[in-house]
């Protein structure tokens, strides 16, 4: 057995992870003890990363098709990169090289990025190669640039140790960064003073958590910094001092904020002016530590809303000390890496402009070039939209799922569509963008690959493979260098002639020698020793904790700006035919577009299948139940979900996790509905908002198959059947072993010849296997597949009420004796005290939610269920919720 450290893959928290592997193959993962981000904690994502490692559905070899309609096939490497390379050649020849562009990923390597932002504005000259930051933290740059002078989180972790006020804006920590969040429980325990502010529209973990929560409005962040600035001056709680000393625009904006009063604003944002003052008196008393995340950033003003928070900083002084500052969380673990390096269409290695003729030619002599095209490239929108007019003709993708997660997705599968070549880099060969490949490049995974990626905090760590990735997958850097020297040979081998990881590295290094981001001092061999925060200039023994602690800021004045903006609503209102806000946001125990996450079992046990939430009140007006089905439409398009009553969320909103996708159930999924107009600066589409209207639909005729089996097979044999339904959902459930679930619905039973196909893809049309009840008359039919006296399968149709129940016995290998007499009688009810285990709240031991309401309800507080039952014991992530049923609990009794 080995031992390699490395870093958690999905958000940008950053935890530190020690890989275990033997013979090649990863066999478990746990927190890293000396790592700063986590000190040896995961939360359940992190510690099921070597359940993802072992679960298959990898593309394994590179995949070539001549034409749109022909299958893939199996071809080498050098064929491959040939084929693209010719194509690419003779597109740039005809059409130059801005008719093709790079969408690449905040989940790869700083070096494969590197490599990548290189290769395009390098080698080929265009500046079309933008990523899928731009759906994260684009605004997040800007607001920090337009007010600091640098996208250089000023914060770090250890802030939320000397904090007196914690205010998170437009971030679900509990459930999106969830060691952060632990940290803040703790910080919170060791000093019961400290206070938390959340500002969310819905009533999230992280908001019931807190002291205050300012349930706002969607859109009016805005209004609110505005007018707790307004209260900051009515009642002399800014920092003259330090305005005086350190800012410039000040007066600009102090006339601007006199306009927003608490009274004015409180209906705006829809809460109390009293609120508002609360909010304002903690912040400027301080010390206040900002968390913040896609709230503000995924919207047509992120800029406005990020550079409004940092103005409320700067006027109150709360920057640049121990516990003092904002601090923008990434989504991505390695969003904060590809900025470093400049993956975006406006920017430049080392946090340079690409608008900037002097960047452009400091950039043009690192690399050894005559120039970097002067033309900004496409951001990730309008990329798509040049795809679709044609004036982008050549896409090569990597590492990202844009068919599932970027905005609008009608027009996103139009684009992919009409390219004439999409190359797909791409560890997972399932994804929704997969079927559009003419050709696929196996890349390595996580574990599988060595380099570096930065975290939230400035933090940058090792990334080491553990084991060999599988099949022919190479590592992302090592692609796009060979790739490079195919298409331009000589040129190529001269600005592509890197060894190994290390030399992309140390070229990177010294790009951003006397830059804000400075990491000269830093090498392979320092960070072998431990992660390293930057900047770390050359001769430094340490990395830089907090910046600005002089209040000197990279602006031409040295100065902070302060952001002068006014409140703009958001870019859809509701209206009588859209009558309800849209929101997305994260599910605890998945991740973005689910291609690593969505191929473990135990992931789904929190949150089983995509659900619309609604408040109750909507609910009741519009005669709907939990679990009937819905139409949510948006005028981009619609799709057909059950619904589930929320507590968190207000009157008129509606609420759908950003995971699921055409992968995991019929249509288009969440982005079919959601919005792609973006900042006017920043150019992120406003991903949070849009508004949809909701009815019911009557599909009664439900279906479920459930078949246990290795859960990629099984997702990819469901794929092409849920493009049959109005309503149709697959996933997986179980523990140790893994069982597809896949339901449907339609207005009447299926045409046989469905059934059959559908029935013999999973295994459900062996007679000598198969136990079968049918109900003619009631169009009632129920299977259930034995083999070795163990149901490995069963279909209800006409009738799904054992649905939960018998997953669970499907999952457990239970014996087919138990459901025998079900299966064979007219009945639906399920066998005595046959119920279903119910969701289970706490992942890591197992511990389902009835068991735990059954504990509350006898008594139990938080210390006697995590006595008894253990749950939030271990990764701790379940705690919130464990809170909320104890208070839910308190309020009964
Ligand atoms: Fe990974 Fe969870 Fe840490 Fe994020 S908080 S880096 S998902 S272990």
């Amino acid at each position: 057995m080995s031992i390699v450290s490395s870093v958690c893959c999905y958000c940008g928290t950053g935890c530190g992870v020690l890989i275990e592997s033997e013979a090649g193959k990863i066999t478990s993962v746990r927190g890293d003890p000396a790592h700063p981000a986590n000190l040896g904690k995961l939360c359940t994502k992190g510690a099921t990363l070597h359940l993802s490692a072992q679960a298959g559905g990898r593309a394994l070899y590179p995949e070539l098709r001549s034409e749109r309609a022909a299958t893939r096939q199996p071809t080498s490497w050098a064929a491959a990169l040939d084929h693209v390379a010719d194509k690419f050649n003779a597109i740039i020849r005809e059409h130059g090289p801005d008719a093709v562009g790079f969408y690449i990923s905040g989940q790869l390597t700083t070096e494969a990025y590197y490599v990548f932002n290189k290769l395009a504005k390098g080698l080929i000259g265009t500046n079309n190669v933008d990523t899928n930051s731009r759906l994260c933290m684009s605004s997040a740059v800007t607001g920090y640039k337009a007010t600091l002078g640098a996208d250089s989180p000023p914060g770090c972790y250890d802030d939320i140790d000397h904090a007196g006020v914690i205010f998170i804006a437009g971030s679900n920590t509990a459930f999106a960064h969830p060691i952060l969040f632990r940290r803040i429980e703790a910080a919170r325990k060791a000093n019961p003073a400290l206070k938390l502010v959340v500002v969310d529209p819905r009533r999230t973990d992280t908001a019931a958590e807190a002291d205050l929560h300012l349930s706002i409005l969607p859109g009016t962040d805005v209004a609110l910094f505005h007018a707790m600035l307004n209260v900051m001056l009515w009642e002399e709680l800014i920092d003259r001092d330090y305005i005086a000393a350190h800012t410039e625009g000040w007066d600009a904006l102090r006339a601007t904020v006199r306009e927003y009063s608490p009274e004015k604003v409180a209906p705006i944002c829809g809460v109390s002016a009293a609120d508002i003052v609360q909010a304002a008196r903690w912040f400027a008393q301080g010390p206040t530590l900002s968390l913040y995340c896609q709230g503000l950033n995924q919207s047509s003003c992120g800029t406005d809303k990020n550079a409004s928070l940092i103005n409320l900083h700067l006027a109150s002084g709360q920057i640049g000390k121990p516990g003092a500052a904002p601090l923008s969380l990434t989504g991505q673990p390695n969003a904060m890496g590809g900025r470093e390096v400049g993956g975006l269409a406006n920017l430049l290695s080392a946090h340079r402009d690409l608008a900037n003729p002097d960047h452009r030619a400091e950039v043009a002599a690192l690399w050894g070039v005559d120039a970097v095209p002067a033309t900004p490239g496409k951001t990730a929108v309008e990329m798509f939209e040049a795809v679709k007019r044609g004036e982008i003709k050549a896409l090569w993708i990597a590492c990202t799922n844009p068919a599932q997660s970027m905005p609008n997705q009608a027009l996103v599968h139009e684009a992919l569509q009409t390219a004439e070549c999409v190359v797909l880099q791409e560890a997972f060969a399932d994804t929704e963008t997969a079927r559009y490949a003419d050709v696929l490049l196996p890349a390595s995974a996580w574990g599988e690959t060595e380099g570096t990626v930065t975290n939230s905090e400035r933090c940058i760590t090792r990334v080491h493979a553990a084991v060999s990735p599988p099949g022919e997958a190479r590592p992302d850097w090592a692609i796009v260098c060979d790739f490079a020297r195919r298409l331009l040979p000589e040129k190529g081998a001269r600005l592509f002639p890197y060894a190994d990881a290390e030399a992309v590295f140390n070229e990177h290094r010294e790009s951003t020698r006397g830059r804000d981001l400075d990491i000269t001092g830093l090498s392979y061999a320092l960070l072998e020793q431990a992660p390293r925060q930057w900047p770390f200039a050359e001769g430094s023994d340490a990395g830089t904790a907090r910046l600005y602690a002089d209040g000197i800021y990279p602006t031409a004045s040295g100065r902070a700006r302060f952001h002068n903006a006014t409140y703009i609503p958001v870019s859809e209102a509701i209206d009588a035919r859209f009558p309800l806000h849209f929101n997305t946001g994260r599910l605890r125990d998945q991740w973005h577009g689910m291609s690593r996450t969505g191929l473990v079992a135990r992931l789904y046990s929190h949150v089983e299948e995509p659900l619309l939430s609604m408040a109750r009140s909507d609910m009741e007006r519009r005669r709907l139940k939990d679990g009937e089905l819905v139409r949510v439409k948006s005028r981009r398009g619609s799709l057909v979900v059950k619904v589930a009553a929320s507590d968190e969320l207000r009157g008129g909103q509606t609420f759908m996790p950003m995971h699921w996708g055409g992968r995991f159930m019929a249509g288009r999924g969440v982005n079919a509905l959601t919005l792609d107009v973006v900042d006017p600066v920043s150019r992120q589409p406003e991903l949070k908002h849009c508004a949809v209207q909701v009815e019911k639909v009557e599909l009664p005729y439900r279906r479920a198959i459930m078949r246990r089996g290795d859960g990629a097979s099984l997702l990819r044999q469901a794929q092409p059947f849920l493009a049959h339904f109005d309503y149709a959902t697959a996933g997986l459930t179980g523990r140790d072993k893994t069982v597809l679930v896949f339901q449907a619905a339609s207005v009447g039973p299926l045409p046989e010849e469905l059934v059959q196909e559908m029935d013999a893809a999973f295994g459900l049309d062996d007679p000598l296997l198969t136990m079968s009840y049918q109900d003619a008359r009631r169009g009632i039919w129920k299977k259930a597949r034995v083999e070795d006296g163990v149901i490995t399968g069963a279909r209800l149709s006409g009738e799904t009420a054992a649905q939960d129940w018998l997953k669970d016995l499907i999952a457990a290998g239970a014996s087919a004796m138990d459901v025998r007499a079900w299966l064979l009688a007219p009945v639906t009810q399920p066998p005595a005290g046959g119920i279903g285990r119910g969701r289970i709240l706490c992942n890591c031991l197992d511990v389902a939610e009835p068991d735990i309401v059954a504990a509350i309800a006898a008594g139990a507080d938080l210390a006697a269920l995590q006595a008894t039952l253990k749950c939030g014991t271990e990764c701790g992530s379940c705690v919130p919720e464990l809170k909320r049923l104890l208070m839910a609990g308190r309020a009964v009794a």
